[in-house]
Parts: C-alpha cells; sequence; structure tokens
C-alpha cells in the first residue's frame, strides 16, 4: 500500500450559526469541537453568520452568539463574515446555473407540494416559468453522492431519488442555506467542516453544488446529534443547561466530556483559557462516540 498522503498544513475551519436563537449546549459542543479541531492543527477558526432569513432571526441573537463565544474562549480569526451581506455573489450563482439551463423557475404552490413530502416531483422541470415570483431549483442528476466522514464513516446518498430538484432561491427572494454554505465556505478557502450530524443529509446536495461550480471539496466530520438519556432530543423533557458566563468553565467540561475526550478533574472550576488549552493539547477527534446520548448527570 502506498504511504498516505502527508496532512495538509493548511486547516481552516468555521463555526456558522443561526441567529434564529442563542448557543445552546448542543450548539456549543458544535463550535468547541470545530475550535479544537483546527487549533489542534494549528489552523485559522472562522465565525460566519447565517443570517439568510431575517423573519426568523431572534433580535439580538447575533450579539448574544459572539459574545457567548468569546465568554467561553472561544476566540475567532479575522472579521465575522455575514450571509447578508453576500447576495450579490449568491445571486450571481443563480443566473449562471438558470442561464445554464442547471436551474429553473418552479412555481408550484406550497399546497400542491404537501401531497408530496420529501422528494420535489418535478413538475415544474420542463415548464419554462419565467423566474420572477417563482422558486429557482436545481436540476439534481440521477445518480449517488457519497463521501467519507470522518467520523461517521461512508455516507451516500441517491440525490434523483431521495431528494429531487431543491430549491436555491425561495419565491421570497431568500437564498437557500445549500446554496448558500457551498459559495461560502469555498470563497473563505474553508478546508474543514465540521457540525452537527442532523446536516449530514444536505452534504450530498453540498458535494453536488461543488462539484457543478467547480470548487473544491472540504473534509466532513459529523458530530453525532446529542440526545437525552432517554433518547430524546435534547430539550424536549430536560431542559438543555443555560449558558451563562459564570458558568463557562462547567460548561466546557461537560462539551468535552461529550465529545469522548477525558478532562482531568484538577480542571474543575480552572477558567476557560486553561481548559481550552490542555483540549486543543489533548484533542483526539477519535474519541469522539458517533452517536452521543448525554448521560443523566451531564444534564444537571
Ligand atoms: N447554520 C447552520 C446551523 O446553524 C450550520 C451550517 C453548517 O455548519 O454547515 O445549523
Ligand atoms: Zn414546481
Amino acid at each position: 500500500m502506498p504511504p498516505s498522503p502527508p496532512l495538509p498544513s493548511r486547516y481552516i475551519g468555521r463555526f456558522a450559526p443561526t441567529p434564529s436563537g442563542f448557543l445552546h449546549f448542543g450548539s456549543l459542543i458544535a463550535a468547541l469541537a470545530s475550535f479544537l479541531d483546527a487549533r489542534a492543527a494549528g489552523g485559522r477558526w472562522l465565525v460566519r453568520m447565517e443570517d439568510l432569513d431575517p423573519p426568523r432571526e431572534v433580535p439580538g441573537a447575533q450579539d448574544a452568539i459572539l459574545r457567548t463565544l468569546e465568554n467561553h474562549g472561544l476566540h475567532w480569526d479575522g472579521p465575522v463574515v455575514r450571509q447578508s451581506e453576500r447576495h450579490e455573489a449568491y445571486e450571481a450563482v443563480v443566473q449562471q446555473l438558470l442561464a445554464s439551463g442547471q436551474a429553473y423557475a418552479c412555481t408550484c404552490s406550497r399546497k400542491t407540494l404537501q401531497d408530496y413530502p420529501g422528494r420535489y416531483p418535478g413538475f415544474c422541470r420542463n415548464a419554462q416559468h419565467a423566474p420572477s415570483d417563482a422558486a429557482i431549483r436545481l436540476r439534481v442528476p440521477d445518480r449517488e453522492y457519497g463521501f467519507i466522514d470522518r467520523l461517521q464513516g461512508e455516507y451516500r446518498q441517491h440525490l434523483g431519488r431521495e431528494v429531487g430538484d431543491f430549491v436555491i432561491r425561495r419565491r421570497d427572494g431568500l437564498y437557500a442555506y445549500q446554496l448558500a454554505v457551498v459559495l461560502d465556505d469555498a470563497w473563505q478557502g474553508v478546508t474543514d467542516i465540521v457540525r452537527g450530524a442532523d446536516l449530514l443529509d444536505s452534504t450530498p446536495r453540498q458535494l453536488y453544488l461543488q462539484e457543478l461550480l467547480g470548487l473544491p471539496q472540504p473534509r466532513y466530520l459529523h458530530l453525532p446529534l446529542i440526545v437525552q438519556p432517554d433518547g430524546q432530543k435534547l430539550g424536549k423533557r430536560y431542559r438543555s443547561p443555560p449558558l451563562s458566563p459564570d458558568q463557562a468553565g462547567a460548561a466546557l467540561l461537560r462539551a468535552l466530556r461529550a465529545l469522548g475526550q477525558q478532562p482531568p478533574s484538577a480542571l474543575a472550576g480552572a477558567p476557560a483559557e486553561v481548559i481550552l488549552s490542555w483540549a486543543i493539547a489533548h484533542w483526539n477527534a477519535e474519541h469522539i462516540a458517533p452517536v452521543a446520548a448525554l448521560a443523566e448527570a451531564e444534564l444537571r
């Protein structure tokens, strides 16, 4: 077997919160894991505000998210990029995809699509609707897209059968997450994406967009969804522990344990920066369990 290639020395990671709410324990885990993976590799760590959907934005959430990151010692590199400032770049690609016939206008009403949950049935594929007052959908190829996730292993999805042509610009003019995330990760030179497993089934769509637009494919690590001891989504029965500045160290230690790391008990009560120095030096992504249920004790 040929030797595996050396790890590239250039690493750019990112945390990309949506300001539709405040940071909770689950998002702290995503922020922390992407931060540690970047810092342990000597890489850069960026923060990008995914503020694509003003109606769903909670006033004050952007500032609160950034303050919470700082309170937890998670200091980012460079300026925070806001997707609300990137509309021109998204629109240029929408126009390019419309012009090449890869994308098309869809006028299906919500009511029509209600009967087809999951996969868009392609009603407007050949309809030649005008793109104004219409959603713009990307034509997907009738094939599988797959990749090897650093934690979850191989993941494959048949875009034609399982997803169907997907929206890149909504009828109300808002740009879709799938489009914006791919363009921004490439534009910011992101090499490594560490994020929650809830986005695993979005990744094949993103791989297709990267291929179509000639963009590099980053490495992916999808973190386990953190669930309650009873397997339910966090926050259903147990309240997700609030993140307060004076509890930052304790929250970091809980998050580290949820990520399979083993901080020594001597770190209890230590400031966030001290805990993070230890965590960067000892970071081992292979210790993360692909599925993680929080222990009862972690929720107190
Ligand atoms: N903005 C997305 C979220 O908060 C994350 C996007 C990503 O990491 O790709 O769920
Ligand atoms: Zn349609």
